[in-house]
């Protein structure tokens, strides 16, 4: 058996949200349960959405809450955390994206703007927007050509266009989509860095991620990750993805609640072990009637085999009683 390896890779867009550290937690929960290591993966190369700050949060959350990370690139004499565009610089993910084309799995596409508009449809009230694989019948001299004269290109995967895909998630079961449901992804943007699917699966697997732990919200797109998995001859993780977060009208929990992140509610006077005891039940039921733990008691207990499916509420007349308001 291998050693569990997990890693949280949060996009540096802002506050650390509640959901955010319950991703956080569980995955070094999933990690230290077993005696394994967890690590810290910055996915920072949709630079349109990077925010000032929200690095440093990131950072000082982790380390108040004792979520610290067992490996990294070594920086100034530490355990640095992994940084997606430092990576990028290297040429990591160019490189395995070009073994695709080299494949046959991917392709280039020069599409512009307004033939992609072009493809847009209305279905059922829902704008999507399928590519149609135009660029994959253009020929080898053409390619060159249009590299040869600077004309902007993305990287698409080559996604099947018959029979289906079966995702696993260890929490949800599996799923089974039709292949022409799955859009042929962007591997490479036109800027050069890479999307998050891409890099998010390159990185998993650089890396010997073992459990992949994430919102729910990233199921969806699920099914796509096995087919690039499968194009690289991969083993495909275990996946996690852990339910919703409602406040208590089963609505999405929003900034406006004024407790959806941890420095909310740090501004509001709970104390961090407080905070880190609540969000640990926020979708996961110990075996034992017993709701107040350590982290270090979590880390004996914690087991993701019991974590559920349907959403949980976040409640935080329960907070305040674990914060000893009651
Ligand atoms: N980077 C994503 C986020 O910030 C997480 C992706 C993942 O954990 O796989 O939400
Ligand atoms: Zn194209």
């Amino acid at each position: 058996m291998s050693t569990v390896k997990t890693r949280f890779a949060p996009s540096p867009t802002g506050r650390m949200h509640v959901g955010n550290l319950r991703t956080a937690l569980y995955a070094y929960l999933i990690a230290k349960h077993e005696n394994g290591s967890f690590m810290l993966r910055i996915e920072d190369t949709d630079q349109e959405r990077f925010v000032e700050g929200a690095l440093e949060i990131i950072y000082h959350t982790l380390e108040e809450t004792g979520l610290l990370h067992d490996e990294g690139p070594d920086k100034d004499g530490g355990v640095g955390p992994y940084v997606q565009s430092e990576r990028n610089a290297l040429g990591i993910y160019k490189k395995y994206a070009e073994q695709l084309i080299a494949q046959g799995d991917a392709y280039y596409c020069f599409c512009d703007k307004e033939r992609l508009e072009s493809l847009r449809t209305n279905v059922a009230g829902k704008e999507i927007a399928m590519y149609d694989k135009h660029c994959l019948s253009l020929t080898k001299e053409e390619i060159e050509e249009k590299l040869k004269a600077g004309v902007p290109y993305v990287i698409r995967f080559n996604m099947p266009s018959e029979g289906t895909t079966t995702f696993r998630d260890d929490i949800y079961g599996e799923i089974t989509v039709p292949n022409e449901e799955l859009d042929d992804l962007i591997l490479i943007k036109s800027d050069g860095y890479p999307t998050y699917n891409f890099a998010n699966v390159v990185d998993d697997h650089l890396m010997g991620i073992t459990h992949v732990v994430r919102g729910n919200e990233y199921l969806s797109s699920a099914p796509k990750y096995n087919r690039i998995y499968e194009a690289f001859g991969w083993e495909i993780p275990t996946y996690v993805h852990c339910p919703l977060i409602t406040n208590e009208e089963h609505k999405k929990l929003s900034k406006r609640s004024g407790h959806s992140s941890y420095e909310d509610l740090i501004d509001q006077g709970f104390v961090t072990e407080a905070i880190v005891n609540y969000v640990a039940l926020l979708g996961w039921s110990p075996e034992e009637n017993r709701e107040i733990y350590s982290l270090e008691e979590l880390v004996k207990v914690f087991d993701y085999h019991h974590m559920s499916k349907s959403p949980a509420v976040f409640d935080i007349v329960k907070l305040k009683w674990m914060n000893g308001e009651y």
